[in-house]
């Protein structure tokens, strides 16, 4: 059983529970209504040592940013303003004392940064790894929310940056380079909470979700749950100097942000996001009807079996 088998599985064997207003399971974050304007959003990720992250590889303080950093990255992808947190640690001895300290200091920054509060969570001890599991919560107004089931055919699809830089930087620190610019951009992530704010006031921006697992997955969850195809020009994918094609549509863990835009729209819109941001989006294809990625070089259709990361 795969990981989206299973939470499919998860879905259908919990179908009959009520949703008590709650639209849930499938998006990167739940939806909560709270009057006619405004929903809450939901969202939970954890990290789990030896899965996610190497003790030795990671300083505590960016341990604690990144735990954070992935669960704001969920809230922007929905174009919400995170709020709060709770946060749930599983914490061997040898770490009670400054290391967890540090851990939350790094925590504590980025919320600081992102005026996020933390209001509750759990502690245990652990016989063995750490395990850092994170709720956010987030706010955003109901006409505003972009959903992964929202792309249309004749859309173009966007990323807000270079992508595959985590995915490298993975490959130094499993080659023993800690510190490398890469391996900075692996164990550091920046969220993209104001891009995804303001592209959630775009009426042209139709579908998003955040990169966490590579385009090449993620872009399959949005094709799936619009029941669209996309056609993705291989050389267009915007990556750093030292990172391979593949290595930036399948990689992971980029936290950019992936939307599908009006055809008619795309062209202000990269404008404005420049003027606004500093730095350009690209365009890395289009929704076609289908169900699947058809892929590209250089205009000429050619056979590729790109997928991204997956547990399991
Ligand atoms: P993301 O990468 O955006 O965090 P995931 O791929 O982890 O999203 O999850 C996809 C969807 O499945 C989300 O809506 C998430 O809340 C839901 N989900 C994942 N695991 C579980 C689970 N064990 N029980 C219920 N829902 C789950
Ligand atoms: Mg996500």
């Amino acid at each position: 059983m795969t990981e989206f088998g299973l939470i499919d599985a998860i879905k259908g064997l919990c179908r009959a529970l009520p949703t008590n207003g709650y639209e849930g399971i499938g998006d990167d974050c739940a939806v909560f209504p709270i009057d006619a304007q405004r929903a809450l959003l939901f969202t939970a990720d954890m990290l789990v040592e030896r899965v996610h992250f190497l003790r030795d590889a990671t300083s505590a303080y960016d341990l604690g940013h990144k735990s954070l950093a992935v669960n704001l990255s969920d809230i922007a992808a929905m174009g919400g303003r995170p709020t709060a947190t709770l946060l749930s640690l599983s914490i061997p001895q040898e770490l009670m004392g400054e290391w967890i300290e540090e851990f939350m200091r790094g925590y504590r920054d980025l919320a600081l940064q992102h005026g996020v509060a933390l209001i509750g969570g759990d502690t245990t001890a652990s016989k063995g790894d750490l395990s850092i599991n994170v709720t956010a919560i987030g706010e955003v107004e109901l006409s505003r929310i972009k959903r992964r089931s929202a792309a249309q055919v004749g859309d173009v699809i966007f990323v807000t940056n270079e992508l595959g830089g985590s995915a490298a930087g993975l490959n130094d620190i499993f080659s023993g380079d800690f510190d490398s610019t890469f391996a900075t951009l692996h164990k550091r992530p920046t969220p993209r909470v104001a891009e995804g704010v303001w592209l959630s006031q775009h009426e042209a921006v139709h579908a998003m979700m955040d990169i966490s697992d590579g385009v090449a997955s993620d872009l399959r969850h949005i094709l799936r749950a619009s029941e669209v195809g996309a056609e993705l020009e291989l050389s267009a994918t915007p990556r750093p100097d030292g990172v391979s094609v593949e290595q930036a549509l399948s990689g992971g863990e980029d936290y950019e942000l992936l939307f599908s835009a009006s055809a008619d729209n795309a062209e202000q819109l990269a404008h404005d996001y420049a003027a606004q941001f500093g730095h350009p989006i690209k365009i890395i294809g289009k929704i076609v009807e289908g169900n699947d990625i058809a892929w590209f070089d250089n205009g000429a259709i050619v056979e590729r079996s790109i997928s991204g990361f997956t547990h399991y």
